[in-house]
């Protein structure tokens, strides 16, 4: 029998940023969380939100930064940023949702954020953050690649899972769940 993961073709969207057009408005944070608000557009906390402008003061340097993938560990090895001569925080603009940090974590649950490029249905010509940001600081990119079925990206209900998992072990989770399910 052929074990060898079959092939086909994935839409991959990216938004290109172009960090010398932000000017540090922050709309893009207050249209992306309400957009994800539930019910929709019924509030708006930045703090929710799945992209974060990082604004380094002395320089007046804004770096919009997406909300990426969640990780349960640290990071072993650490990457530093030098810009203009100016060395940055070594997590400044990192993208993961990560224990080490509040970034990109839901602020009332915890559970981690994570850019879902406005998946919706029925589906937007553009992405809302690209949409509201007027200086075309970002700029909405599609293209075809090849995959395996292994490389489905995970959703943002896995996602959840996998850190509650993380968090209180699978076994607490299990129970927690049964004795919801008993109370109906
Ligand atoms: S909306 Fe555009 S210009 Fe405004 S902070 Fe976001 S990326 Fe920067
Ligand atoms: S693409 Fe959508 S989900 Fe991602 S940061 Fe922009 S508004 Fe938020």
């Amino acid at each position: 029998m052929d074990a060898t993961p079959k092939k086909k073709t994935r839409l991959v969207k990216t938004i290109r940023v172009d960090v010398d057009k932000c000017n540090g408005c922050r709309a893009c944070e207050v249209i992306c969380s309400s957009f994800h608000a539930s019910p929709r557009y019924s509030s708006s906390n930045p703090e929710r939100s799945r992209i974060r402008v990082i604004r380094e003061p002395l320089r007046d340097i804004y770096v919009p930064v997406y909300a990426g993938e969640y990780t349960a560990a640290e990071c072993s090895g650490r990457d530093k940023y030098t810009i203009d001569g100016k060395a940055y925080d070594e997590c400044a603009f990192c993208r993961a949702s990560c224990p080490s940090r509040s970034l990109f974590k839901e602020p009332d649950s915890g559970l981690p954020l994570k850019c879902d490029m406005c998946e919706s249905d029925p589906p937007l010509d553009e992405p809302m953050c690209v949409q509201w940001c007027l200086n075309d600081a970002l700029v909405y990119e599609e293209h075809e690649v090849e995959v395996t079925e292994e490389d489905e990206p995970q959703t943002e209900l896995e996602l959840g899972v996998e850190s509650l998992v993380d968090k209180h072990g699978l076994q607490k989770l299990m129970d927690t769940i049964a004795r919801m399910k008993k109370k109906g």
